[in-house]
């Protein structure tokens, strides 16, 4: 038995997350299926491969489209070009990264702190330049088939590919599944999905797409968010100080958090002291 266990907030035990690659015209139909059904997902655009205007022989979102498309979802780098980072220089890769963001920030008009890599490969230099240029986390194309948080942000797994086959039994068992004080990781769940929308290439895929979205809709104990604002959350989380006895909790951060406190729901307001 632990004493605190991370909740989302307003207490829900759960989280689900989209992250989706390339910037593909069908992201625009992916789009509408999550506010459909109230889901939040992150896009990671290539800038370099995007016209600014929108242009029929692209199959590419148009720059100027941007503000639309994604609006209520997160926008993140995916570097300019797509290339394998880890065969690249350090200037090189500074470049990609840079000046992708600096791209997707003069369009989407906010800081943009996520990125998945191209191909989802890293070395240990591309997880420190992007580090030190303002990345705050980076996704792989590592599926773990579960729904534990990572502490490795620069090297974020997912729980799986859209297209994995056995997608609906994860998807049951996150809905059905009990978040116990006796949970060994002692964090909220979080169901990870990554993918491009260009996967979607039938009808079929299109509706198997719509009945998970539906299925793992309008849930009370699960937060629907973008992969920054679940990044911030857990940040804040983490950063909460307790009191030696374990009997006060303080949170510097800017967010309000919750956590069950042996079993009971407690809401800890941002710059706030409380005690159990
Ligand atoms: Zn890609």
């Amino acid at each position: 038995m632990i004493n605190n266990i991370m909740l989302y907030p307003n207490g829900k035990a759960k989280a689900l997350t989209f992250s989706y690659d390339d910037g593909e015209k069908k992201d625009i139909r992916l789009v509408q299926l999550f506010n459909k059904y109230g889901l939040k997902g992150t896009f990671n655009l290539n800038s370099g491969l995007m016209t600014v205007e929108p242009d029929e022989s692209s199959s590419k979102v148009a720059l100027s489209q941007i503000p639309e498309v994604y609006k209520g979802h997160e926008v993140a780098v995916h570097t300019v070009n797509h290339p394998f980072l880890e065969r690249m220089t350090t200037t090189e890769i500074i470049d990609e990264i840079l000046e992708d963001r600096r791209t997707l920030e003069k369009y989407t008009g906010y800081v943009v702190r996520g990125m998945a890599y191209p191909f989802g490969t890293y070395n240990d230099d591309v997880i420190r330049v992007a580090k030190d240029l303002g990345i705050a986390y980076s996704r792989g194309v590592h599926s773990h088939y579960g729904f534990g948080l990572t502490d490795k942000w620069l090297e974020m797994p997912a729980t799986c590919h859209q297209a994995y086959d056995k997608i609906f039994d994860l998807a049951d068992k996150f809905v059905n599944g009990k978040v116990t004080a006796d949970w060994r990781s002692a964090a909220g769940w979080l169901f990870y999905i990554w993918g491009h929308s260009f996967e979607y290439r039938t009808e079929e895929d299109w509706e198997r797409m719509e009945k998970l979205c539906a299925y793992l809709s309008n849930r009370d104990d699960v937060w629907y968010a973008t992969n920054i604002e679940i990044y911030d959350y857990v940040v804040a989380y983490r950063s909460l100080c307790y009191s030696a006895d374990m009997q006060s909790v303080y949170n510097p951060s800017g967010i309000d958090v919750w956590l069950m406190h042996r079993g009971e729901v407690c809401k800890i307001p941002a710059r706030t002291e409380v005690k159990f």
